[in-house]
């Protein structure tokens, strides 16, 4: 099974069954970036932090749950008696918000961006499709079961919003990645940053498959925009702490080149009239961004992010005006297998591609008879391997999860 693991301060990173794994096991930590600046990672999905000053402790992040919150609080009240006054959302993504009421039932004010609030909104309207997706890409592994109960900013801002807490000054700051409702928390006295999920330990991920628009130049923006402030230590809204300059320049700055590259790369594939297929093909990355060990495309890969970028700035429109008005695929499909003639020599044809290790180009074929209700079984059947195959080859979240998932879905309905 091809696995992917990356040693660095600790981490080990994989995603040979599925998951991406940003630290060793389960075990969850708690990282000290400075003198009163923690980041708990593995308490939950999604890392947790916290700052505790003279006047009481503000808190960045939730995790996924009321669970991963109480443990996060639990070690607070380790350390301090004071009250919890603040509670600030580096998003409003589930594994960074689904344990806010733990912090808000203390007394917390919660800060977000003022985006948060549509997406809240847009999780209520369409949670049944949000539960889908993320079924599958995260590979029913429960992530998210019930909806959560989201608690929605006390305090909403739109570029920056500062305050200040035991004698502490703390910036938030809007920026546009991973999502439009991004805040970065900067302290300028001692140069820390919580950065959330501008930096999550692998390559970027523009161009999610299921998910909406995300912000290239954005993104790349923001993380030269962090690096001018010459941060000391920053936390990353998941796996462990950047905590010496070659670290932060490393994570930062190769995030930021390839996001750059693909950026200026794609916009010219599209100016030129090029296809997604073409850019796909055609945009290489250098030697030392494919060997950086803080973008490895376990989550994120080269190919979602050019998908992405077309994704924001063009229609869905391929150009080919038989795709304009297309006819059904199902009718498509069954023309073609009319005019081969014979639907075992296309099962034939399919096996003989795998065999020969076309595994891609086999399922395109095998796609031809799964709508036939004489082959459909046997077609689903082969499909499902083949899937699982695939799966065994990749060491990238997505591809492994859904060929994993819709293997086992084609199995159940084979019959049907
Ligand atoms: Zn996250």
């Amino acid at each position: 099974m091809a696995e992917t693991t990356i040693v660095e301060g600790g981490t080990i990173k994989s995603a040979a069954k599925g998951e991406v794994n940003w630290s060793p096991g389960s075990e969850s930590r708690l990282i000290q970036l400075a003198e009163g600046y923690y980041s708990g990672v593995n308490f939950g999905l999604g890392n947790s932090g916290f700052v505790i000053t003279d006047e009481g402790v503000a808190v960045i992040d939730s995790t996924v749950s009321p669970a991963g919150a109480e443990a996060v609080l639990a070690e607070i009240r380790k350390l301090t008696d004071l009250p919890v006054k603040y509670l600030i959302y580096t998003h409003g993504h589930f594994d960074h918000v689904g344990g806010a009421a733990v912090f808000k039932r203390e007394g917390a004010t919660v800060i977000g961006h003022r985006n948060v609030r549509q997406r809240f909104d847009r999780y209520s309207k369409l949670w049944e499709h949000h539960l889908a997706i993320n079924a599958v890409q995260f590979r029913n592994t429960g992530l998210l079961t019930a909806e959560p109960s989201l608690v929605y900013p006390d305090i909403e801002y739109d570029t920056e919003y500062v305050f200040e807490l035991g004698g502490r000054t703390f910036r938030l700051i809007h920026g546009k990645g991973e999502t439009d409702d991004a805040t970065v928390v900067y302290i300028p006295e001692d140069r820390i940053v919580y950065i959330g999920d501008f930096i999550i330990w692998t390559f970027p991920n523009v161009g999610n498959p299921n998910k909406v628009v995300r912000y290239e130049r954005e993104w790349y923006e923001m993380l030269d925009r962090v690096l001018s402030w010459q941060p000391k230590a920053i936390a990353p809204g998941h796996g462990p702490s950047l905590l010496t300059p070659e670290a932060i320049r490393g994570a930062l700055g190769d995030t930021s080149e390839v996001l750059q590259i693909l950026h200026k790369e794609t916009v010219e594939y599209i100016n030129q009239g090029k296809s997604v297929e073409e850019a796909v093909l055609g945009i290489a990355l250098p030697e030392h961004l494919l060997q950086s060990p803080y973008i490895v495309p376990v989550y994120g890969t080269r190919e979602f992010v050019i998908r992405g970028i077309y994704h924001r700035y063009t229609g869905w429109y391929d150009g080919n005006p038989t795709h304009l008005a297309p006819s059904p695929k199902e009718a498509v499909k069954r023309t073609y297998v009319e005019l081969i003639g014979d639907k075992a020599k296309v099962l034939d044809k399919a096996r003989e591609l795998a065999g020969a290790g076309e595994l891609q180009l086999s399922l395109h074929v095998a796609d031809l008879l799964i709508g036939d209700a004489e082959y459909a079984a046997a077609a689903k059947s082969f499909k499902a391997q083949t899937l699982l195959k695939l799966a065994e080859n990749s060491a990238n979240l997505f591809y492994h999860n859904f060929y994993t998932v819709s293997a086992a879905e084609l199995r159940e309905n084979k019959e049907e």
